[in-house]
């Protein structure tokens, strides 16, 4: 057996080691998800991190192997119940966690208002609120007095946060010349770049990338955005554009949301961006199933068919190179998102303070403008979904954190919510094996020219 990643130290000093009864019987935990590899097997714990390797020579029915997996908890009683020991090493990790008060994350909606009109928007029916330059200068101030000295990562988001780029000058300005340290990352359609928006972007707004959506070729996607500007094809603007970041040493991650509409599309999309972008640095593009968040699903013929047709988009991505190899996490996620990250709020266009980035114009916790906050609806932003029948056996269950509040989960747990990442996490558990794989050949290169 050999150790691929050790996991979370914290989870694991919490959890303890296991005691081991050799006349028990133990079966697998809920918790550990098993992939095949050309050595053997891996094994994944979702609740400490930690990823293993079974040559096919081992079998868990070896005694001293047997002992090992029963201390890391892969093996449980056959009556252990593992989401309730999830729930407690939880609460007691969360005890762990010392919390500086500093605010160092922050959404900021420049505006709420769009250059497209993409049907499936969630803003829809908001209000269109920009923000002023004063606005802009005290949240800025804002932002200077409550991260503590420490750095300072911004988010823009709109609507189109590019619609209303001044207040973006402003506020890196004023971080700036208070002497903060700031990077930024920005969810944008891209139609708005040009030379001079890049170069900011570089040098003022320190853009480190920019998450775009295309939805298809040229045709699907410019009827999708029904852009507000009428000249030219937007989507040969954007693609162009992002080209433009790319040589600016901006990263950009293309996001293909998929639905039954134009899931064929997609795949020569893919196609497309991979011979256009494969091998150009920063560049990673990936496709997930906007039904699995909505849970409709009645387009596709079923629901595997959904599945198979987003991983053959994200296989012909793999193969130009330009999805990229995530890794497994650290184990059990403690919270949820930003919504329930003290470190994290969003600034709304007026100046009021929100915990949700799809949450626009409404949610609002507080304000720039007055320091006490309101503790209910704070509260309300902290309250978890209980947990429901499929969860019981969800090998996901350490890492699927998920607020009441949430709106991009579905109300009840699907197929394809459940099934997307759990592929999403066998993926990432092969990609940490080739990775450990190539360092050990390295090494083993290396020691061997020695
Ligand atoms: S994916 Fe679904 S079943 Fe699994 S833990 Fe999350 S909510 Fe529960
Ligand atoms: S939509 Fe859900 S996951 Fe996203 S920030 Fe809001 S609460 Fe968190």
């Amino acid at each position: 057996m050999e150790t691929i990643k050790a996991g979370n130290q914290t989870v694991r000093a919490v959890a303890g080691a296991q005691p081991y009864h050799p006349e028990r019987s133990y079966r697998f935990s809920r918790h550990c998800l098993e992939v095949d590899c050309p050595e053997g097997r891996l094994l994944f714990h979702s609740l400490s991190g930690e990823l293993l390797l079974l040559r096919e020579s081992e079998s868990p029915e070896n005694p001293a192997l047997r002992e090992e997996l029963v201390k890391r908890w892969f093996l449980v009683p056959l009556e252990f119940r593992d989401r309730q020991h999830c729930d407690q090493v939880r609460s007691v990790t969360r005890l762990t966690q010392k919390d500086k008060g500093a605010i160092t994350d922050y959404v900021v909606f420049t505006t709420t208002d769009c250059n497209a009109r993409c049907y499936y928007c969630f803003e829809k029916g908001q209000r269109r609120l920009s923000m002023t330059e004063q606005t802009a200068r005290d949240a800025a101030c804002w932002m200077l007095a409550h991260a503590k000295g420490e750095k300072i990562k911004i988010r823009w988001f709109g609507g189109e946060p590019l619609y209303n780029a001044g207040v973006i000058d402003r506020i890196s300005r004023t971080l700036l010349d208070g002497g903060a340290a700031y990077e930024s990352t920005m969810v944008t359609n891209a139609y708005l770049f040009d030379p001079t928006l890049i170069e900011k972007a570089s040098k003022l707004w320190n853009l480190r990338q920019a998450l775009v959506t295309v939805d298809g070729t040229e045709e699907v996607y410019n009827r999708t955005k029904a852009y507000i500007h009428q000249e030219g094809s937007a989507y040969k603007r954007v693609l162009s554009n992002l080209e433009r970041l790319l040589e600016a040493g901006i990263a950009t991650t293309v996001n293909l949301n998929m639905d039954a509409h134009n899931a064929e599309d997609l795949l020569a999309l893919a196609e497309e961006l991979g011979r256009r972008f494969g091998g150009k640095k920063g560049f990673a593009a990936r496709c997930e199933l906007l039904v699995a968040y909505v849970g409709e699903v009645a387009a596709f013929e079923s629901d595997q068919q959904a599945l198979d047709t987003r991983r053959a988009v994200n296989e012909r991505l793999e193969a130009f190179g330009i999805r990229r190899k995530a890794t497994v996490e650290q184990g059990l996620k403690l919270n949820s998102c930003m919504a329930d990250d003290p470190r994290s709020v969003t600034i709304l266009p007026d100046g009021r303070i929100g915990r949700c980035e799809h949450f626009g114009d409404s949610e609002e916790v507080g304000s720039i403008y007055h320091e006490a906050w309101d503790p209910e609806k704070l509260a309300a932003w902290l309250e978890p979904r209980p947990a429901e029948e499929a969860c019981e056996d969800c090998v996901l269950y350490p890492q699927c954190y998920r607020l009441k509040k949430c709106n991009a989960c579905p109300d009840r747990c699907n197929f394809l919510f459940r099934e997307q990442r759990i592929g999403n996490l066998r993926d990432k558990v092969r990609n940490t094996w080739e990775r450990w794989r190539q360092k050990q050949s390295l090494q083993a290169g290396g020691e061997h020219e020695d």
